[in-house]
């Protein structure tokens, strides 16, 4: 089994449960290749550097973070340390981990958005000088030849971008898409800090538990705030061939294990018609 796990970066997701459940899988022999993201962090450190956090939608109602020179720095070291931790708290469980940084191992490149499109209160503007970027490649072959050695490859939410020669920083949801349709996995596995998708996020009975891409209009219907950008991360995956994304729970025990299991929410490629007959039911 080739998986690519993604664990959120936001306060309230757990990262210890997916590492005990990484351990038994990859101890399998299974491949996965982890991806995490880094906003909580980021906010935090951005905090006590006295830099301000500046969160702004874009005109297709997208959120994204506005990165100026001294956010950039600060979400790269954020998201490093926490590579760091991730990769010396598998190592405890006999895993080795590197973290493929892209300015030191060819793995993600960038196209830098340096202009960011943004709407406030009806008004459109445009905000310069931004360093974060859209993932242009992914070398698969880099992280074959980390599965080959014997290791899981643990990727930050970070791609180089040639022309400035910086790390930027990237949507670690679509960064986990790129990945997962570079190395033809078999399931992509977003863990978050909910359930799943849910029709009504104050009713947890409300998750959405079975989907396809014919459904996604409905879908993005229920989205608010940063659901949104997860689902065009889901859709990336799908319309470009993978057969299956499942968005679930981090804070659970075995949380892997139970997403690709059939737990939260299971986005096919295939409507389950489709899906049926090629499995001969
Ligand atoms: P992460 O860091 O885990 O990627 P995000 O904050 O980016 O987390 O995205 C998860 C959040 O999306 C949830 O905490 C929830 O508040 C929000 N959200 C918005 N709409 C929905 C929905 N319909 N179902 C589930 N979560 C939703």
């Amino acid at each position: 089994m080739i998986g690519i796990v993604k664990i959120g970066g936001a306060v309230g997701n757990d990262t210890r449960p997916l590492l005990d459940d990484l351990a038994r899988r990859v101890g399998r022999g299974e491949r996965w290749v982890v991806v995490h993201g880094a906003s909580g962090v980021t906010d935090s450190l951005c905090e006590l550097a006295g830099v301000a956090c500046r969160y702004v939608t874009s005109p297709s109602g997208y959120r994204s973070r506005y990165v100026g020179p001294a956010q950039r720095a600060l979400f790269e070291a954020a998201a490093l340390s926490l590579s760091g931790r991730l990769s010396s708290e598998l190592a405890l469980r006999g895993i080795a981990a590197p973290v493929l940084r892209p300015d030191s191992v060819p793995t993600v490149r960038a196209e830098r958005k340096d202009l960011l499109r943004a709407v406030e209160g009806g008004r459109r503007f445009i905000l310069r000088d931004n360093y974060s970027g859209t993932v242009r490649s992914v070398a698969g072959e880099t992280l074959e030849a980390t599965w080959r050695s014997g290791a899981l490859p643990l990727l930050p939410p970070l791609a180089f971008d040639e022309e400035s020669g910086l790390n930027l920083n990237v949507d670690g949801d679509r960064l986990a898409a790129s990945v997962a349709l570079a190395v033809d996995a078999d399931c992509l596995v977003i863990l978050t800090n909910v359930a799943g998708l849910m029709e009504d996020l104050s009713r947890p009975e409300s998750l959405v538990t079975q989907a396809g891409l014919e459904d996604w209009d409905h879908l993005e219907r229920m989205a608010q705030g940063n659901m949104k950008r997860k689902l065009l991360a889901c859709r990336e995956a799908l319309e470009g061939g993978l057969a299956r994304v499942v968005l679930a729970d981090s804070r659970r025990e075995a949380p892997l294990s139970h997403a690709v299991e059939g737990g939260g929410t299971q986005l096919w490629r295939q409507s389950p018609a489709l899906r049926s007959m090629a499995v001969g039911l």
